[in-house]
């Protein structure tokens, strides 16, 4: 049976469409990365996970992944914030591209094939501009080289609008020197105490949209396969990348084109001036990094999304939820890791049958095919989650109800499960913590410790109120539990004796 197909959301046809890249088995990828001239907040966490996903996703999938991601270190906020502040634009731009890169890892994203910075490929983007120049779709005014929509046919084609509707929806500077109000620049001619580099129409600088066209043309060829960003970028950065790509070029320019929703801040647009602005590193104080993984996964990434704490306390128990799963299989298993899963399909599922109750054994059978299955959806990884979900619920039922580790055929199950809900984790970026420590942190990284016991005078009281529930003083058993019980420490008693974790 040919296995179903992996489909994607395209905003240029606003239809869910069945995916086959340009060049079998290979995909090409481009997401317009940060701006560096400020700290990157929660918007921009959100974004940078769903892509990192998708491209861990497309791998897993067997794709061959060229992934560029670029660096937008020339800006008008750039070079404001340099004159705010004193400091030279580049000074400016290197930290915040360090601060940026020093989150993206913090939150576990994968780095990039290639991370251009524009100002590495300012030949590039002049060698473009030449080309809109010579195929007169550009003209040069006053020092500076702007795109004329005109001369696009299909001008508004991703953001389906006509050229008047955006003349009357768009905030359009008035600007002299160009023909059509919508017609932007591909280079700008430099004022005073700007950076600027020597072109054929005067030192300047180039303008924004022009950079993305030329490095993705640079590191990926003329057409690819998808191309992403904040639905944000829609209008005009991605009209007008298209704009001047296929102008250039007489080619498509991506074939598919891929947004994300925005995030909210309790259902406000983040901004400083409403006190609600939450940077990466400020959320990381507080939160573990999984967990907002987790909390941005569990939506659709073309969904809006609302930050609050509420919401994400509810993240953090379902994320709790997979670790203690995890932790009872690791007491009933240790740590040795699964048979693989092809292993397990061939040679024992007669004897997984024997060992198990059929539910459970429903729910081990094809976790990671009813996750690919979600996962092909449009990257629903809200879907999958669910279905992650709904197995750990399963396999702990049956847990509670039998002592799987009377059986070697149960353990094999558990260990199997753990193996694919960690292979699972790799896509997501999940489940990378030893499930006893997630538990035991006071807190989280970064934080001071939530109560003032050490895990040894934990480990000794716990201890005290098992030798006292086996001379049956259950008065004594039952202080002691009050006692932790009031530091945050809770217990919980197994067959297999007491375990405690920190709730606070
Ligand atoms: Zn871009």
């Amino acid at each position: 049976m040919q296995p179903p197909a992996l489909t994607l959301y395209n905003t240029l046809t606003r239809a869910k469409e069945p995916f086959s890249p340009l060049v079998e088995g290979e995909v090409r990828m481009y997401v317009c990365g940060p701006t560096v001239y400020d700290l990157s907040h929660l918007g921009h966490a959100r974004k940078e996970v769903v892509f990192d996903v998708m491209v861990r996703y497309l791998r897993f999938r067997g794709f061959r992944v060229h992934y560029v991601r670029n660096i937008t270190d020339v800006d008008d906020k750039i070079i404001r914030r340099a004159q705010e502040t004193g400091v030279s634009w580049k000074q400016i731009a290197r930290e915040f591209e360090q601060a940026f890169r020093d989150d993206m890892e913090a939150l576990g994203v994968a780095r990039p094939d290639h991370e251009p910075r524009a100002t590495e490929t300012i030949e590039e983007m002049q060698e473009l501009i030449r080309d809109l120049l010579d195929r007169q779709f550009a003209y040069v005014s006053e020092g500076s080289v702007y795109f004329s929509v005109e001369a696009s046919r299909d001008y508004g084609k991703l953001s389906h609008r006509n050229t008047e509707e955006l003349v009357a929806g768009a905030r359009i500077e008035v600007n002299e020197s160009k023909k059509n109000p919508l017609d932007f620049a591909l280079w700008k001619a430099s004022k005073q105490g700007e950076p600027s580099w020597p072109s054929p129409w005067g030192d300047g600088r180039p303008g924004w949209h022009i950079e993305c066209s030329a490095m993705s043309r640079k590191f990926l060829g003329e057409t690819l396969d998808i191309h992403g960003g904040g639905v944000d970028l829609i209008f005009p950065h991605h009209e007008n990348e298209i704009a001047q790509s296929e102008a250039a070029t007489g080619k498509p320019f991506s074939r598919w084109w891929v947004h994300n929703g925005l995030l909210t801040v309790e259902k406000e647009k983040m901004a400083k001036s409403l006190g609600n602005y939450i940077t990466i590193r400020d959320a990381l104080r507080e939160l573990h990094p999984e967990t907002l993984r987790m909390f941005f996964l569990s939506h659709h990434y073309r969904s809006p999304v609302d930050f609050s704490k509420e919401a994400v306390a509810r993240t953090k128990k379902n994320l709790d939820y997979f670790y203690n799963t995890l932790l009872r299989i690791q007491e009933v298993c240790g740590k040795e890791t699964g048979p693989p899963r092809d292993e397990l399909e061939g040679e024992s599922r007669a004897a997984l049958e024997e060992g198990l109750a059929p539910d459970a054994l429903e729910a081990m059978r094809g976790v990671t095919e009813r996750f690919q299955a979600e996962m092909d959806d449009d990257f629903n990884t809200a879907g999958a989650l669910g279905e992650l979900f709904r197995a750990a619920t399963v396999l702990n039922r049956w847990m509670d109800g039998a002592d799987p580790g009377r059986s070697e055929r149960g353990e094999r199950v558990l260990r199997a499960f753990r193996r694919e809900l960690k292979e699972i984790g790799e896509v997501l970026g999940l489940f990378h913590e030893d499930p006893l420590p997630w538990f035991r942190q006071a807190g989280t990284p970064g934080e001071a410790a939530g109560t003032g016991l050490s895990d040894e005078t934990i480990e000794a009281l716990t201890a005290e109120r098992e030798r006292a529930r086996k001379a049956k003083d259950w008065a004594t058993a039952d202080r002691i539990r009050d006692e932790l019980g009031s530091q945050g420490i809770v217990l919980e008693d197994t067959p297999r004796g007491t375990r405690w974790k920190r709730t606070t």
